[in-house]
């Protein structure tokens, strides 16, 4: 994955089925830049996940990604030609009434250049948080980077040093020995969460209590907006 040349069909594809032709290239140009992206929703709620559960938060969900996690909860992010390209200043804009903690998802938001984006939510005076696989290059300018790697696409090198916090999904038993794989890769001031994958948390939260026990340089994580019922 990652591949520039089928990336750049791909976006071509995507920003195609949205403008006329005489607006296609600018378009796909807007897109490729990071000047647009395409934003699946953006919305105002309490982090859920990691470190920084409990917080007031403005989401934005960038459309796109073919990491292929076949637990996924958000599949309909994947297809970027369902999500229009929206300028940074109008996905800004609707950030500015809200917490100063933004928090940049996807699908994957690496697919597309971070910078202007993270550019334009600094000086907006916003805190710039992204959850990523890692799957493609870093890019952007961040305060929080949460990795959370997948075995259908695994982290880039550079991202290893960068993040903050290393969230891994627990799905079965054999992922713990894969997440110490990851936590000896990350920096030594990085927060390490095990995250049971919702569809088998009854069955792995007490592997996974026990594993932490065992281990306390992990944290258990949940995914607490689940449970209240929050997007
Ligand atoms: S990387 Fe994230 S958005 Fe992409 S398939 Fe995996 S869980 Fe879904």
């Amino acid at each position: 994955m990652g591949n520039g040349r089928a990336h750049f069909i791909t976006l071509s594809r995507r920003v195609h089925r949205i403008f006329a032709p005489m607006q296609q290239q600018e378009a796909e140009q807007k897109v490729a830049d990071g000047h647009w992206l395409p934003l699946m929703e953006a919305f105002y709620t309490v982090q859920g996940e990691g470190f920084h559960t409990g917080k007031a938060a403005y989401f934005i969900r960038v459309g796109g990604c073919d990491v292929g996690c076949h637990w996924c909860d958000v599949k309909e992010s994947w297809n970027a030609a369902l999500h229009p390209p929206t300028s940074i200043k109008a996905i800004v804009e609707g950030a500015r009434a809200y917490s100063d903690t933004v928090v940049v998802t996807g699908g994957e938001p690496m697919m597309y250049p971070m910078k202007p984006l993270t550019d334009a939510l600094h000086a907006a005076g916003k805190k710039r948080h992204v959850e990523t696989s890692g799957a493609y290059p870093l890019s952007g300018d961040w305060e929080w980077i949460c990795l959370s790697p997948k075995k259908t696409g695994p982290p880039q090198p550079a991202f290893y040093p960068a993040a903050q916090e290393l969230k891994v999904v627990i799905y079965t038993k054999s992922d713990f020995r894969w997440a110490e794989e990851h936590a000896q890769k990350v920096g030594p001031d990085c927060r390490l969460f095990l995250q049971p994958e919702w569809s088998r948390r009854e069955k792995m939260m007490p592997l996974i209590s026990a594993y932490v026990m065992d281990n306390p340089k992990w944290q258990v994580g949940l995914q607490t907006h689940k449970y209240l019922g929050l997007p």
